[in-house]
């Protein structure tokens, strides 16, 4: 549904986007996640067509987005960062001026009525824009973009600002709109990626980093996995030197939770570090009450590859 093809964009000299090349499939929820600044709105305005890239291509359904911006606008509704709309119109007369502009006549009042039925503003209709709470903004942001009825949402950051009932609702409302859309969201949160995105793009710096299912981007990073030893024996301290010897680091890269006796092993993967792990423990006369793998979260992978850096997956 949307091929992205070497795409640079810069501001005057600043090169905000570097090389960044994806492709979104129909009908899925795609996540970019990234750090402030690092390149997110700039590529859902090169998109949506708002900004023209500096290089590279966009084709949306086939369609070029700088060739064809008509075409693009009607397959596309966008939600921009902090849901810029004309707060001196009431909902309804608001989302009435969107329908005459994008060629809704046919059915227009209709229109109208599901698509504000859709977004839970049946009963807003005469509110002015300037009287509405942040979330019912977000909700006439929302009806905007979907009232054409476009195959493709790209919304920015959209429920940056709410309250944690009003974003569980907007979720709701983005998951039932990702039914028969595809949906590309940017966003801070990472647990609205992993509620909501079967894809996940990350990027860094202008960057792509991570692109791929949350389970595939763990698998390419499960590299850096530890694993975590619960141990019994007579005495931690002495343990602990000779574990470390065995595996070759200082012993203070081996960190502990005393109070569980606990003892994390960095950056072991595989059955077989498990394996020998578990028998040099058995052959040194303690006990093994626990050996689990540390699983990243995307948390963890979100900080591994936007402040660490590297290109990992
Ligand atoms: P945030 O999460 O904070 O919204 P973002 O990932 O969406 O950030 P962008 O808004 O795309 O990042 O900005 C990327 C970089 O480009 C930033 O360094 C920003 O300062 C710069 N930038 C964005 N728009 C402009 C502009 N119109 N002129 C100059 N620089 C810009």
């Amino acid at each position: 549904m949307i091929q992205v093809e070497s795409l640079y964009k810069s501001y005057g000299t600043f090169p905000a986007v570097k090389n960044v090349s994806f492709e979104v499939p129909s009908g899925v929820i795609v996540g970019l996640l990234g750090p402030n600044g690092a390149g997110k709105t700039t590529i859902m305005k090169a998109l949506t067509g708002y900004h023209k890239p500096t290089a590279g291509t966009i084709l949306i359904d086939g369609k070029n987005v700088e060739e064809d911006p008509i075409a693009i606008k009607s397959m596309t509704g966008y939600l921009p960062e902090g849901v810029p709309l004309y707060s001196e119109m009431t909902v309804y007369e608001y989302l009435e001026f969107i329908a005459e502009a994008r060629g809704v006549i046919e059915h227009k009042k209709e229109t109208i009525e599901n698509t504000m039925r859709k977004c839970g503003l049946i009963g807003f209709g005469d509110v002015l824009i300037d009287h509405l709470s942040k979330g019912y903004k977000q909700r006439v942001g929302l009806a905007q973009a979907i009232l054409h009825n476009p195959a493709i949402l790209i919304l920015d950051e959209p429920t940056t600002g709410l309250d944690p009932n009003q974003i569980l609702e907007i979720r709701d409302l983005i998951r039932d709109l990702g039914k028969d859309k595809t949906v590309i969201l940017s966003t801070h949160i990472l647990q609205e990626v992993e509620a909501l995105c079967s894809k996940i793009i990350i990027i860094n710096e202008g960057e792509i980093v991570a692109d791929g299912s949350p389970e595939e981007i763990a698998d390419a990073m499960k590299g850096e996995e530890n694993i975590i030893c619960k141990i019994k024996t007579s005495s931690i301290d002495k343990f602990k030197v000779d574990f470390a010897n065995y595996l070759k680091y200082s012993p203070k890269k081996l960190v502990e939770n005393l109070f569980q006796s606990e003892l994390v092993v960095p950056a072991q993967s595989g059955d077989a570090a498990a394996e020998s792990i578990f028998k040099w423990i058995v052959e040194h006369d303690s006990i093994l009450l626990e050996m689990r793998r540390d699983t990243l979260s995307l948390e963890d992978i979100f900080v591994k590859l936007t402040r660490e850096g590297g290109n990992h997956a």
